[in-house]
């Protein structure tokens, strides 16, 4: 529920998870649409269901004029007429008797019919290696979900490739595979009901530096597009009609942040060192070859975790081989001689493949994810170790397993690239003979393992996104419960301790690729604790270095002393704020 401001602003609060603050009208983007169940329809009545299919393509024709009417004033003819193709759909007789047919013959309900059929043809033009019916299939399934829209009078969200000016998008919920979509250059601010500061959607506002905050409950039902808003990403809060005051203390603010960003600016070219001599590696987290330009522009010192993930999602079939090492020779090239850490295709949990219908599953978080697909997927695990291990003769290339729970599955993928290896060999194709193959730590049950792991890795990467929600049995997702996801749990410091022991013990390094370590709070506690590594979203890598560069080692090494000693979640997040507030205060809160 909102709360009504003083002066007829509406205050909606949630969870900040990506910091910056922005205004601009609202767009509603619409629920997601129920499933689409088959029906039987009774032979009295089939006509009628006939008609209602032929009335709903009717009134997508009606729609689709109007959006492209409304897109040829705006942008011009020539945007205007990518609408034509949709309306070519509209008329393709060989789809639409089909779909006629079946309601006839299996007497079934229409939009059961037509996605059936629809979705029969988008797969069949997808998987042909033609970028032009590529195109046609993209085509069929925007016009398809318009024709459900209407069949099942839902409301149509709009075109978000083709939004006509910025605004803060609110929606029940952003996936991840929605939020690549976007149209970023026009889109302000996030706000959305569910979700936490480490779902995927969090994590790609913040690489995209888009300010966002979820868990706002039913603001998506409660405001409407054209309303007018604020959206405070610092400290989580949207708030409506915004009064002269609240913009004028929101103006004051803009101008400390365009301040801090100009001191950001200055630590760009600068290493990340602490105040009394300890260097710190600072890497950044990236999801698509293209974000390599950002490493550079932010100073990072490699890429600590590429998510590849990205590559595969909104897609009719995964990427080839040959697709993936083009993607991934590119980062190695471009940033050469810096590391380049891919990680091993981690779907499932909150990321799935257009391509790949996988069953509904109760817990997928726990269930056939990451690795765990990988071992039981060999053709795509195949196409990406192979890849992997070409782009390493190009570059500075390291590999990562994720949610590795155990030796086993160490062994076997580890097998797996033995064996790839001398395919690649016996062809003659060159590869790193010493690539560094690490792995994610990121189940309680790796940590409690690390040592064996430590002796067949030359690196750790700890994932805190995950190991605080296994650790913590804290859905990372869940908005109702984010207040029990702690990153200074004293039993994620203790863990997070247990795995840089084990690593300095097999002398190999640990770093920390989850987003504690972009946090100003806790990047010293993670020092302190002996990691050498952080990989952040590669804009907050010049807060990082400029709170690092701002740091004694001795501070951060009394503050993890005093974690580890401590019983208390609260009380070591109270000390780890106050020692951010003391050396870096411009990084708290936007202030
Ligand atoms: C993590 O779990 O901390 C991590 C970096 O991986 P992801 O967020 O992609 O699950
Ligand atoms: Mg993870």
């Amino acid at each position: 529920m909102a709360q009504a401001g003083p002066t007829g602003e509406r205050i909606f609060r949630g969870i900040p998870v990506s910091g910056g603050v922005c205004r601009g009208k609202i767009l509603v983007l619409d629920r997601p649409r129920p499933a689409i169940s088959r029906r039987e329809i009774p032979e009295s009545g089939v006509a009628e269901e006939i008609n209602r299919f032929e009335r709903a393509l009717a009134t997508t024709r009606t729609q689709l004029l109007e959006v492209q009417r409304r897109v040829s004033a705006a942008l011009g003819a020539e945007e205007g007429s990518i609408f034509d193709a949709h309306l070519l759909v509209l008329e393709d007789r060989t789809v639409l008797d089909e779909v006629v047919r079946m309601i006839q013959e299996q007497r079934v309900n229409a939009e059961y019919a037509f996605h059936a059929i629809a979705e029969r043809y988008a797969a069949t033009l997808a998987a042909i290696e033609d970028d032009y019916l590529r195109e046609r299939a993209a085509d069929m399934r925007d016009v398809s979900a318009r024709v459900l829209n209407n069949l099942l009078g839902l409301e149509h969200d709009l075109d978000l490739r083709h939004l006509k000016e910025p605004c803060i998008i609110v929606s029940h919920d952003l996936s991840p595979s929605n939020t690549v979509q976007l149209d970023k250059r026009n889109v302000l601010g996030f706000a959305t009901d569910v979700g936490s500061k480490t779902s995927h959607t969090a994590i790609m506002a913040r690489s995209l530096r888009i300010p966002a905050v979820v868990g706002l409950k039913d603001a998506s039902t409660q405001l409407a597009d054209g309303q007018y808003a604020l959206l405070d990403g610092f400290s989580g809060v949207v708030i409506v009609d915004p009064t002269d005051q609240t913009l004028f203390q929101y103006g004051q603010l803009a101008r400390k942040q365009a301040s801090l960003e100009e001191k950001l600016r200055d630590t760009v070219p600068q290493p990340a060192v602490t105040l009394d001599g300890h260097r710190v590696i600072l890497t950044a987290n990236i999801e698509q070859a293209a974000d390599a330009e950002q490493v550079k522009v932010n100073g990072a010192e490699g890429v600590g975790l590429f998510r590849t993930e990205y590559l595969f999602l909104n897609r009719q079939l995964p990427p080839s081989e040959e697709q993936q090492y083009q993607a991934y020779r590119e980062v190695a090239s471009r940033l050469k001689p810096m590391p380049v850490v891919i990680r091993t295709l981690d779907l499932g949990g909150d990321k799935f493949l257009a391509h790949l219908p996988l069953p509904k599953e109760i817990n997928p978080f726990l269930g056939w994810r990451a690795i765990r697909f990988c071992l039981q997927e060999r053709d795509i695990f195949r196409d990406q170790l192979r890849a992997i291990l070409r782009a390493s003769a190009e570059g500075n290339v390291r590999m990562m397993y994720p949610m590795v729970s155990g030796l086993e599955e160490l062994n076997q993928a580890n097998a797996l690239v033995a064996e790839y290896m001398n395919e690649l060999r016996r062809a003659g194709i060159p590869f790193d003979e010493k690539l560094q193959i690490g792995a994610m730590i990121e189940t309680p049950s790796a940590v409690m393992v690390a040592d064996s792991l430590a002796k067949r890795l030359n690196f750790f990467s700890l994932g805190t996104n995950d190991l605080i929600q296994y650790s913590l049995a804290v859905d990372r997702m869940n908005e109702k419960i984010a207040h029990l996801y702690e990153p200074t749990h004293p039993a994620i410091i203790r863990l997070i301790n247990t795995t840089v022991q084990a690593a300095h013990n097999h002398q190999i390094k640990v770093s920390v690729c989850g987003e504690m370590a972009s946090d100003p709070v806790l990047a010293p506690l993670l020092i302190g604790l002996g990691v050498d590594e952080l990989s952040t979203a590669p804009p907050l890598v010049p807060p990082v270095k400029f709170l690092i560069r701002r740091l004694k080692l001795s501070e951060a090494r009394d503050l993890a002393h005093f974690a580890l000693e401590s019983e208390s979640a609260a009380e070591i997040l109270a000390r780890c704020q106050e020692l951010a507030r003391k050396v870096a205060p411009e990084l708290l809160n936007g202030e």
